[in-house]
C-alpha cells in the first residue's frame, strides 16, 4: 500500500487524486493532506478517508475545522511549517504537490531535500525554485504531473538529455486563441470557460492568457534541462497530443491520451510501472483530425514575457510569477480587465528588484516583495 501525502487536497487536482485513491483503495492510501481555506471540504475529506493527519494552512479555517471535528482518527495541525515537519518526519511513498501558486514552494523544496518522491502538479514552485531545486542534485525524484510534462517524461522514457533536439509543448490555446475578441472586453466568465479542461480558477485564467504555457516552458526547462531555444509551443485545440519530443535524429515521439488529469497523477504514483486504467477508455477514432498551429506571441504577450523571463533567469521568473498571481486575482475580482494582466506583468518585469544569492529564503522574500509592489502599482495606476 502506497502512503500518499496530498497537498492542496481541496482543489481540482486534489479532487482527481482523491478519486483515484477511492478507486484504487487497495494500492493507495491517503496518509496526510493539506487544505488552505476550504475547511468544509477538508472535513469531508477527513470523514471519507480518515487520514492520520490534516494540515490547514489558513489560521481562521483551522480553528473553524477544529470546532467541527470531534473524531480522534485524524490529527489536525495548523500551518505550512507543520506540513513541512510532517513531510520531513513521517514516511510517505509519494508527495503530490497540488497547491496553487508560489505558496507550494516549501513543499516542493522540502520533499526534494528529503529525497522523497515528488509528484509535481504545482508548476509555479519550479518556475521560481527550479534552479535551486536542481542545484541540490541533477537527479531529483520529481515525477511531473502537469499533463504536458508527464507526456514528455513518458516520451523520453530513460533517453538521455543529449538526445533531445526539441521539446514540443502542446497548448489548447484556451478560449481565445482563435477568436478576435478585444482582450479589454473579455469577461471573467468568458475567460473561465475553458474549452477542453476543467481546472482551478487561476490556471484557467493562465490558460486564457497563455501564461500557463509560459510557466510550462520554464517548468520544462528545469525538468528536462532543455534550453529555451529548443522548447517550442504548438497550439493544439483538441488537447489529445499532450506533448512531443523531437530527437537529434528528427524522430518525434508524441504521447496521446484523454484530457483527464487522473492519467498523469496515476502514472506519477506508479512509475516506472503502469497499472490498468479502471476509470475510462480512450477512443482514438473519436478524433479524426489533429490540428497544430503556431502561437501568436503578439496577441498572447504573457507567453512571450515568460520566454524572456526564463532566458534571463530565476530573478525575473520570480517577478513574472508573483506579478501574474496578483494580476490574475485582480482580474478575477473584477478590478482590472483581461488585457491588463499582461500589462501589469510586463511593467513589474521592468522594475529593479533583486534576488541576491540563490536561496529558499531569498526566493520567498522576493516573491512577497513582488506581491506588495504589484499591489502598490495597481493602487497607483488603476
Ligand atoms: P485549485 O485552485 O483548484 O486548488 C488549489 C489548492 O491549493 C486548494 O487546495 C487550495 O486550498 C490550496 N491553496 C490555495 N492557496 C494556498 C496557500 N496560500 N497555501 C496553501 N495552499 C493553498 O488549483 P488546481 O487544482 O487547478 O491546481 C493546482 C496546481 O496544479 C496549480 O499549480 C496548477 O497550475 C497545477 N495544475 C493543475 C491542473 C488542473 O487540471 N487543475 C493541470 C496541470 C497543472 P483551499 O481551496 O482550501 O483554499
Ligand atoms: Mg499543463
Amino acid at each position: 500500500m502506497q502512503q500518499i501525502f496530498l497537498t492542496g487536497a481541496t482543489g481540482s487536482i486534489g479532487d482527481s487524486c482523491l478519486d483515484l485513491i477511492r478507486q484504487y483503495n487497495t494500492l493507495f492510501s491517503l496518509k496526510a493532506f493539506t487544505a488552505h481555506s476550504n475547511w468544509q471540504k477538508a472535513l469531508s475529506v477527513i470523514r471519507s478517508f480518515s487520514p492520520a493527519y490534516a494540515v490547514i494552512t489558513d489560521r481562521e479555517s483551522y480553528f473553524r475545522l477544529k470546532q467541527r471535528y470531534s473524531g480522534d482518527k485524524t490529527v489536525l495541525l495548523y500551518g505550512m511549517d507543520e506540513a513541512v515537519k510532517l513531510l520531513c518526519n513521517e514516511s510517505f511513498d509519494c508527495v503530490l504537490n497540488a497547491i496553487v501558486g508560489g505558496a507550494g514552494l516549501d513543499i516542493t523544496w522540502h520533499t526534494v531535500k528529503n529525497q522523497k518522491r515528488l509528484c509535481l502538479a504545482n508548476k509555479e514552485s519550479l518556475v521560481i525554485g527550479g534552479e535551486l531545486v536542481y542545484s541540490l542534485s541533477s537527479d531529483c525524484d520529481i515525477i511531473p504531473v502537469d499533463s504536458e510534462h508527464s507526456a514528455i517524461f513518458q516520451c523520453l522514457n530513460g533517453e538521455s538529455e543529449q538526445n533531445i533536439r526539441k521539446i514540443w509543448l502542446t497548448a489548447s490555446g484556451g478560449p481565445f486563441w482563435k477568436s478576435r475578441i478585444d482582450f479589454e472586453l473579455v469577461t471573467v466568465e468568458q475567460a473561465l470557460d475553458h474549452p477542453r479542461w476543467s481546472m482551478g480558477a487561476k490556471i484557467t485564467i493562465d490558460s486564457a492568457t497563455m501564461m500557463n504555457k509560459g510557466l510550462e516552458v520554464i517548468e520544462a526547462h528545469h525538468l528536462f534541462g532543455t534550453t529555451y531555444d529548443n522548447i517550442f509551443v504548438a497550439v493544439h485545440p483538441e488537447s489529445m497530443i499532450h506533448s512531443m519530443v523531437q530527437f537529434v535524429d528528427n524522430h518525434i515521439i508524441a504521447q496521446i491520451g484523454e484530457t483527464d488529469m487522473k492519467g498523469p497523477i496515476l502514472y506519477s504514483f506508479t512509475w516506472p510501472d503502469r497499472i490498468e486504467n479502471r476509470y475510462s477508455d480512450f477512443d482514438l477514432f473519436e478524433l479524426n483530425r489533429y490540428n497544430l498551429h503556431r502561437p501568436d506571441l503578439n496577441r498572447f504577450r504573457c507567453l512571450k514575457l515568460a520566454y524572456q523571463a526564463g532566458k534571463k533567469g530565476t530573478e525575473k521568473c520570480i517577478i513574472l510569477n508573483a506579478a501574474n498571481e496578483v494580476a490574475v486575482s485582480l482580474f478575477l475580482e473584477g478590478k482590472i480587465n483581461f488585457a491588463s494582466i499582461a500589462g501589469i506583468v510586463e511593467n513589474m518585469l521592468e522594475k529593479d528588484l533583486n534576488l541576491g544569492q540563490l536561496s529558499i529564503e531569498n526566493i520567498k522574500t522576493l516573491h512577497k516583495e513582488v506581491y506588495s509592489k504589484t499591489w502598490e502599482y495597481y493602487e497607483k495606476k488603476f
